[in-house]
């Protein structure tokens, strides 16, 4: 019998196992048109935070009850349509369960890159997109530029380290703890800040003594107030994500806001689906810097479609070096 996880209650702050519950999913014959998988990897990721809280947002809530969705890779075990057949392996957005079925049309085929499946949830992925975008296209950075971007270690910081390094920029991340501060540096990155070991305003500044041109933003809070106390005149900041307020609702104080005016900072945020239209050009791109050396992709995995949730919440206590995964 296919399983899937629902929500069970809206976390308050950090989620709970509590705030989980897997349920029976009913045997579906398939319609014309439909097709079965069978999924190998589930994505967990930040943004489904925000999905559990009854607010508005670029993405609806979650219902609570019904099955979750996200990120998953799968293989077509059935096939009524054409389009897709047998042994198929696909990306879709009914992650959260053993087993997804649906119209065809909700399914897309790997793209042909010799990558491991699960590759394209994350570097390859919507993770991945993220960082290329975020990084080339909000924040303009090019050769020359000295670059920070804070949850380094994570999987879109990881990609913008090293897309960073290989188009000619120098990089500066952050990570918590000296062991993912040495991983970020074995990307490539010129140097690390340890968040955990001191204020970051104060390790920004002595890592970037000319200051930054470009602040790639996954966590908020310190980090961006110390990006706004490093940047140079004309700095671009790609505001990607707060990972620091999505389980605390507490105000951020930004002492240094007050620079944007005097230094000409451009701050940006922005959602990697307004770049999907751009896939291909991500794939060629990304697939000669793979085939170049240029790109490591490291993952944390767990195991089983029960550890779904403890590889979600981990995500907010730094359980992950490169991309978070379930594998089934
Ligand atoms: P990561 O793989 O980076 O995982 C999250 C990491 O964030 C953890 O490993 C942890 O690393 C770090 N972290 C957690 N809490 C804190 C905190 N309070 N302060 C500092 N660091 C913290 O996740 P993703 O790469 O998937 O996502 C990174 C960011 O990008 C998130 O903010 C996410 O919401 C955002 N995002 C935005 C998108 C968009 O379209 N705008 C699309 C995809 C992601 P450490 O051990 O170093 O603390």
């Amino acid at each position: 019998m296919p399983r899937a996880w629902t929500l069970a209650a809206r976390p308050q702050g950090m989620p709970t196992p509590a705030d989980f519950a897997i349920v029976d999913l009913p045997a579906a014959p398939l319609a014309d048109g439909e097709v079965r998988v069978a999924n190998r990897w589930l994505s967990v990721d930040p943004y489904m935070r925000g999905r559990m809280n009854d607010v508005k947002s670029y993405v609806p809530p979650f219902v609570l009850g019904e099955p979750m969705t996200g990120g998953a890779v799968g293989e077509v075990v059935e096939s009524r349509d054409g389009a897709l057949v047998v042994g198929d392996m696909v990306q879709h957005m009914l992650g959260w369960r053993d087993e997804a079925t649906g119209p065809a049309a909700a399914f897309t085929k790997l793209p042909a890159l010799d990558v491991p499946p699960q590759s394209f949830l994350g570097q390859l992925g919507m993770p991945g997109m993220t960082g290329y975008f975020g990084l080339l296209e909000v924040a303009q950075a090019k050769a020359g530029d000295t670059v920070f971007v804070s949850a380094a270690a994570g999987a879109v910081g990881s990609t913008v380290v090293q897309v960073a390094k290989a188009k000619g920029m120098t990089v500066i991340g952050s990570a918590g703890g000296a062991e993912k501060a040495a991983w970020v540096r074995s990307l490539g990155a010129d140097a690390v800040i340890d968040y955990k070991a001191g204020p970051v305003v104060k390790a920004l500044a002595a890592a970037a003594p000319k200051g930054i041109d470009v602040y790639f933003d996954n966590v908020g809070g310190d980090h961006l107030d110390a990006a706004l106390a490093s940047a140079r005149p004309n700095a671009r900041f790609a505001i990607c994500g707060m990972i620091d307020v999505y389980n605390d609702a507490k105000p951020t104080e930004l002492k240094y806001l007050a620079r944007l005016i005097g230094n000409r900072v451009r701050m940006q945020g922005f959602i990697v689906s307004d770049y999907m239209d751009r896939a291909a050009e991500f794939y060629r791109d990304m697939g000669a810097l793979l085939a170049a050396g240029k790109l490591r992709a490291e993952e944390t995995i767990h195991d089983g479609l029960d550890a779904t949730p403890d590889a979600f919440m981990g995500l907010f206590s730094g359980g992950n070096t490169g991309k978070m995964l379930v594998r089934l």
